[in-house]
């Protein structure tokens, strides 16, 4: 199957699964939108009639996520950094998706200053955005707000032990205030907000070079070109994988439903394994002979992470259906075919 047949069965899968939950003839506006998840949020949209407005500034976001949606009549592009001001004044807009933000803990020593304003600055004009249209807003945050969890599987009800002044800091805080900030404009100014605490989500279009890559497509580019596959630490620090198809379906349920104002769900699968055992399985199924190699381990790296998700199966009816080994399967397919074709990436 080529890259792009797994990317449309994986959006046909999603409005199947959404069944009645259609944002058809809404006009919703999503920062990040060239993002990886936010470039499945756009396809799936399009796909239901909805008007997309994708406002991005290729920080780690790609033009090719979204290049083929550019001459579609339901899709305008804006090119805009969401830290900067910006204003809609001829449209309307009905929803507003934050998910502009670079997420790939790499990233962290490079962008600290980026990824603090998007997610301070960006949330304080998506939300600006919001208010004036009178629009719902939906907040992308992260199971980071958890930083290394004493309650495993963990609950929305969870504060957090979290180091500001780390490396993983200028995420963690700044999505913690993101929250603060959604709740303030809801409590103020009676804004209908939600907050999507997004656990490890992998799958085709996520990036693997340089330090936007997370630990999935990192260890799927190594096995496929017979590299060792980069294991940080003893490799028994544990994840919970969500793929793509779940993870959207989740966000794009919390975004729909009415009487959610408010609400903090975590949107993951609850599968948790040790980066370890990642690491084999992707060799296996990638077909691969890399030898798996032990560095150093990254600064203040969770030691566990896993969602309860029984907020989620509740009030989204939503729980997610795809097994870490098809996940995988799909995409390490999208990213044989991508390499097969590989003309660089767009930056
Ligand atoms: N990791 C790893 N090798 C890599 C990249 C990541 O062992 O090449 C580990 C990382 O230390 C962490 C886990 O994989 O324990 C998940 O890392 P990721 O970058 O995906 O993001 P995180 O879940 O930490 O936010």
């Amino acid at each position: 199957m080529s890259s792009k047949d797994v990317v449309r069965e994986g959006v046909d899968e999603i409005v199947r699964n959404l069944g009645e939950i259609s944002f058809e003839d809404q006009t919703v506006l999503i920062t990040g939108g060239a993002g990886f998840l936010g470039s499945w949020i756009c396809d799936v949209l399009v796909r239901q009639n909805a008007s997309v407005i994708c406002l991005d500034n290729f920080a780690s976001g790609l033009e090719s996520n979204v290049a083929h949606l550019m001459n579609h009549e339901n899709f305008t592009f804006v090119r805009h950094d969401v830290s900067q001001p910006i204003y809609f004044d001829d449209e309307r807009i009905d929803v507003v998706m934050h998910l502009a933000s670079r997420a790939s803990p790499l990233e962290f020593n490079k962008f600290p200053i980026q990824i603090i304003k998007a997610n301070t600055l960006g949330t304080w004009i998506a939300l600006g955005i919001a208010k004036k249209h009178n629009a719902r807003l939906l907040f992308t945050s992260t199971s980071e707000v958890y930083g290394n969890p004493e309650i495993v599987p963990t609950p929305e009800t969870y504060n957090g032990n979290v180091n500001p002044v780390g490396i993983r800091g200028c995420y963690d805080e700044a999505k913690r205030a993101g929250e603060a900030m959604c709740m303030a404009y809801m409590r103020q100014h009676g804004l209908d907000v939600r907050i999507a605490r997004i656990f490890n989500t992998y799958g085709p279009r996520m990036r693997a070079d340089g330090v936007y890559g997370r630990v999935v497509p990192r260890f799927i580019t190594q096995a496929l070109n017979n590299e060792p596959i980069t294991v940080f630490g003893d490799g028994k620090q544990t994840r919970s994988f969500c793929y793509v198809t779940d993870q959207v379906e989740g966000l794009l349920r919390l975004a729909w439903f009415d009487d959610l104002r408010g609400e903090v769900i975590n949107i993951g699968n609850p599968n948790e394994i040790t980066v370890l055992e990642l690491a084999e399985i992707i060799r296996r199924i990638a077909n691969s002979n890399s030898e798996i190699k032990f560095y150093p381990p990254m600064p203040d790296d969770p030691k566990r992470r896993c969602p309860d998700i029984t907020k989620a199966k509740t009030l989204l009816r939503w729980r997610p259906k795809v097994g870490l080994e098809d996940g995988l399967r799909n995409t390490v397919e999208w990213f044989r075919d991508v390499f097969s074709n590989f003309t660089g990436y767009s930056k």
